[in-house]
């Protein structure tokens, strides 16, 4: 068959990418390696539960255009994130805010709050400088750097461990510029984000992607000019005619589909057969466990493990993004993990060597102009849900 596009990659790039062409009128085919639609956004539904499968998902943006495209594809609650973060025996509101402040020095202004941060930070710029002999500072270091924000107790009790976990070194060997504020809120307010708009897509993420690709089989999908098929379990690199490392033109597949355009959201160095080197990322490993006997195991969706002993970073319970009450409860831990080839790249590492091998790649791609690169992936970005719908609206306005 002939399409207009091949999209690879049925995440939210992909699929919003492929709603837009069919806008148009186009007909597209969407391949994705997983067994599944939806990417990294994948809720599973289990025991009434919408488990997030590769970590925990809230929608958040400011981009009113975007807000209003997402709400014709799901129902949004009004989940607001505020996480809980735990350091021994102790339990702290996060972002860190007038809760937090309250809780750690038994205080209950702002002006307090303000003058212990001040007069800790102050301590221990003091002490650097002495310790270096120097009469400016200039943080050596994220432990520094962080010491001269906020102080000895929030560094100790609420990023010291938490850091190094996700980092997987020591706060000492990592640099000052991986924090460049503290965001501190000298209000009572525990909504992680400073957004205008929040919340989770009942009933899940996967509907809402399957409502974009035209999946369901009920009224409520919209009629479009064009048509989306979509093939999951399809691994491009098996399925495109290839020339080498990249795809034979005019593009084909292997059996006998042709097109004239391909979005790709996958690794942009795989693409091109790493030719000039490896981009980097941190990856992650989930733990699920099922827990059908008991009803509410935290309390809360979200709650950071904030020593570095404790080797996982949070433990999420699902069922509260949705405000579930059902009977049983599923919780993931998630620990942070270092990435090799085959691991599932989570996080680009954007610091200044990656970036450079990233921006040699897209040069190598302008000699293709009817392959496009797209999401966190193929654009080698940390991009929250709302940015890749914005870029995957611009992209598909543009091309
Ligand atoms: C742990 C974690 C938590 C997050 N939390 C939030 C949050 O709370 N809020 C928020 O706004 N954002 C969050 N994000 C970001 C969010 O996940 C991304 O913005 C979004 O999923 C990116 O969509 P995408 O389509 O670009 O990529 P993906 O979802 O990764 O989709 C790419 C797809 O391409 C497929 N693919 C790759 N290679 C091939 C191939 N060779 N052949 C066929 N298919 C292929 C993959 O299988 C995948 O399905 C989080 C990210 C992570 C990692």
């Amino acid at each position: 068959m002939k399409y207009d596009y091949l999209i690879v990659g049925a995440g939210l790039f992909g699929a919003v990418f492929a709603h837009e062409k069919a806008k148009e009128g186009k007909n597209v085919l969407v391949i994705d390696k997983r067994e599944h639609v939806a990417g990294n956004i994948y809720t599973e539904n289990r025991m009434g539960i919408n488990v997030h499968k590769y970590g925990a998902h809230i929608f958040h943006t400011s981009d009113k255009e975007v807000w209003d495209y997402v709400n014709e594809f799901a129902e949004f609650n009004n989940y607001i994130n505020s996480p809980v973060a735990v350091y021994k025996d102790e339990l702290y509101n996060l972002p860190f805010n007038m809760n937090t402040f309250s809780k750690m020095w038994n205080i209950r202004t702002p002006k307090e709050a303000k003058e212990i941060i001040e007069k800790q930070a102050g301590e221990e710029v003091a002490r650097i400088k002495k310790e270096k002999g120097s009469d400016e500072f200039e943080p050596a270091n994220l432990e520094e750097q962080a010491l001269s924000l906020a102080g000895r107790d929030i560094y100790e009790k609420l990023v010291k461990g938490y850091t190094e976990k996700q980092w997987g070194r020591d706060c000492t060997e990592l640099p000052s510029f991986i924090i460049k504020r503290l965001p501190m809120r000298f209000v009572y307010d525990n909504n992680y984000f400073n957004d205008r708009y929040q919340g989770i897509p009942m009933g899940g993420y996967t509907a809402l992607v399957e409502k974009l690709l035209l999946m369901g089989k009920n009224d409520e999908m919209p009629s479009l000019p064009g048509t989306i098929t979509v093939k999951t379990g399809v691994d491009y690199y098996d399925f495109v005619k290839m020339e080498g490392n990249t795809p034979a033109e005019p593009f084909e597949s292997v059996n006998g589909d042709s097109f004239d355009k391909i979005l790709f959201t996958g690794m942009i160095d795989e693409f091109f057969g790493y030719k000039l080197g490896t981009l980097e990322y941190r990856s992650l490993r989930f733990e699920t466990e099922d827990l059908p006997e008991v009803d509410n195991y935290q309390g809360n969706a979200v709650v950071n493990y904030t020593e570095r002993e404790i080797p996982y970073t949070r433990i999420i319970e699902h069922k509260h993004f949705e405000y579930g009450q059902g009977k049983g409860t599923i919780i993931t831990r998630e620990y942070p993990a270092n990435w090799k080839h085959g691991d599932e790249p989570y996080y680009p590492m954007n610091d200044d060597k990656n970036n450079k091998l990233y921006a040699d790649y897209v040069d190598m791609a302008k000699e293709y102009p009817n392959i496009l690169f797209g999401g966190r992936l193929g654009q080698y970005k940390y991009y929250n849900m709302d940015q890749v719908i914005r870029a995957a609206l611009d992209m598909a306005r543009e091309q």
